[in-house]
């Protein structure tokens, strides 16, 4: 099987295709990236510095009619938490990229000539990816939603975006990778971990991906491939979350803000509580009865990339029913609603498209609101403040590039001890004091907070694979170990969204349907019994990296506040021992 590695050299504009090296050629993904980063970064360097590198790679069946599977990975020494980084989005370009046998692109280097911007367009040229390099300034400084038609326009309608936005711009620690979605929206964010800084400081604007007249991803076993993703397919369309017209397909992912709220681990007005009051005004369901209510129809939501079957992604509509924003999602939701005490649907659509348009994460973004409204810098609930404190973050003023910098650099800023981080990276939607599993996986996650790293919400709240009281903590490390494990390569190496996980955790078939897949694209022999040790293996390497960056045990832990404030409404403390959370990784 052919395939390339490119780099991009932003000091001096060149490019080289290499050849896979054979230890990367079963790899993709996330697997891929962290690999490449154990092997080619230091880990002492500065994330910003002209020695980290900026690395996509598609997942190994991205690009192949696997059903949702359109993942790319995004890695590199985060800016925000000081070790390794995965992040990965669902979009078009990650196909494209996979298309044209491109294993990863890695992005090295940076110009000595300050202030200056850069695109790099990627087509295929019949027989290796063709490389130019163009300016990009007059890109520069600008909303999202305005530099993407012109992009369009100038590259044509089938071009795939990755990119950056102001805040990727200015170097903010927290600042994504956009990707367009389905429509062309600058909407599809590898979000979390400051990537977008990483970008930026290798003044690379855009990479944008011509496919046409690419050969495509290579199947060694066709047969076995088409009966995996057949099998994967069935389990999507049968599980009551993932079927069409079903849980997602509905009401999205903000369907669990009803059912986390019910559970008391809804992290409400920088997680001084477990529930907000607000919940249903700002649930799935309202989204869409309010869509129904403004556009006179019911409206189903849609995929966000190629192949997917679950399409899980919403619009929110306006009251004269045109369109505001794509896509609420369950964590933007809470980040820009509950978290900061707002319960109006108009103002969080309003808050997640200024994200958008200015290259934020969501919840990094809400937190650090969060955290400036406890210090006083705005009332929780006010909507129109909240927005005008992100128009402060897009113009870079200094109180935007305080709250740019994220969670944790506020909190420093303005002295609020409730600072909800790990390893600088904020937390997400649900409540650790109330959900353990979860917590376990906050604190010991080489990302940082991260709930997608291992999602043991699926057992802890919504019974499936398996049902677990939230609340004990009672083999929730191993639980945490074993999800964290099985993600990495399941979800983030094959390249498949996450939300395959609520199908394949109940359906068996499902589960094997996917290493048929990838058995099929590899001409592997993999079993279902091999995936938590093809997992266990990158979570390894990962760690390796984060120590040598200096990362010891005493980062594995959530911050303080969390073990004496009880958290209503269960009044409980975070409560897991020391020992469980070093256990986690004591027995990969
Ligand atoms: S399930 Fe949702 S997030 Fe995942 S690929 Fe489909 S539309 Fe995108």
């Amino acid at each position: 099987m052919i395939m390339w590695i490119l780099r991009l050299d932003m000091s001096d504009r060149t490019h080289r295709v290499e050849d896979v090296p054979e230890p990367y050629r079963l790899l993709g993904g996330r697997g891929l990236t962290s690999t490449i980063i154990s092997d080619e970064i230091p880990p002492g360097c500065h994330p910003l510095g002209p020695n980290n590198k900026l690395i996509f790679a598609p997942g190994i069946v991205t690009g192949t009619p696997a059903p949702t599977s359109a993942r790319v990975s995004v890695g590199a020494k985060s800016p925000l938490t000081g070790g390794i980084k995965e992040s990965n989005a669902g979009s078009g370009w990650a196909p494209a990229l996979a298309a044209m046998r491109i294993k990863a692109l890695v992005v090295e280097g940076q110009p000595e000539e300050k202030g200056k911007f850069w695109l790099v367009r990627i087509a295929w040229n019949g027989e290796t990816p063709e490389v130019e390099f163009l300016p990009a300034d007059e890109y520069v400084g600008k909303d999202l939603y305005e530099v993407f038609p012109q992009l369009y326009e100038r590259f044509g309608k089938r071009a795939q975006i990755a990119g950056i936005g102001v805040a990727g711009e200015y170097l903010y620690r927290n600042s994504g990778v956009v990707f367009n979605d389905m429509a062309r929206r600058p909407s599809r964010y590898a979000g979390r971990g400051g990537l977008g800084a990483v970008m930026g400081s290798k003044a690379l604007k855009f990479v944008i991906l011509d496919r046409q007249g690419a050969p495509g991803v290579e199947i060694a076993n066709k047969a076995l491939f088409d009966q995996g993703w057949k099998k994967l397919a069935d389990a999507l369309r049968s599980h009551a979350i993932t079927k069409p017209k079903g849980g997602l397909n509905t009401y999205g992912t903000a369907i669990l803000v009803n059912i986390v709220n019910e559970a008391g681990g809804f992290p409400t007005r920088n997680f001084s509580t477990g529930r907000f009051e607000g919940a249903a005004k700002i649930a799935g369901e309202a989204i869409f009865e309010e869509n129904k209510e403004r556009l006179g129809r019911e409206l189903y939501n849609h995929a966000c990339s190629p192949g997917c079957i679950i399409r899980c992604s919403n619009t929110w509509h306006r009251a004269d029913g045109t369109e505001h924003v794509s896509c609420v999602e369950y964590e933007s939701d809470w980040a820009l609603g509950a978290n900061c005490g707002i319960d109006d649907l108009d103002d969080i659509a309003e808050l997640v498209r200024l994200c958008n348009a200015y290259g934020l994460d969501t919840i990094e973004a809400g937190t650090a609101l969060a955290v400036a409204m406890e210090a006083g810098v705005a009332d929780f609930g006010d909507g129109q403040k909240a927005i005008e404190l992100l128009h402060e973050m897009g113009k870079g003023t200094p109180l935007g590039r305080i709250l740019g910098n994220g969670t944790d650099f506020t909190a420093k800023a303005f002295g609020v001890t409730r600072s909800p981080v790990v390893k600088g990276q904020s937390m997400p939607a649900y409540e650790p004091r109330a959900i353990k599993g979860i917590g376990i996986t906050y604190a010991t996650s080489t990302m940082g907070a991260d709930h997608t790293s291992g999602y043991t919400i699926a057992p802890e709240i919504l019974s499936v694979g398996g049902e677990q009281d939230p609340l004990s903590t009672e083999g929730k490390a191993s639980l945490s170990r074993a999800f964290q494990a099985t993600t990495a390569y399941i979800a983030d190496t094959t390249g498949h969204c996450l939300f395959i996980a609520f199908a394949i955790l109940d359906i068996a078939s499902g589960f094997e349907g996917v290493v048929d897949e990838v058995n099929g694209v590899l001409g592997t022999e993999y079993s279902v019994d091999d995936v938590v040790e093809l997992g266990s293996k990158i979570l390894r390497k990962e760690r390796a990296f984060n120590e040598a960056a200096g990362f010891t045990k005493a980062d594995d832990r959530l911050p303080e506040f969390m073990k004496y404030e009880p958290l209503p409404p269960h009044d409980v403390v975070f409560d897991v021992s020391d020992e469980a959370l070093d256990a986690v990784y004591g027995e990969l």
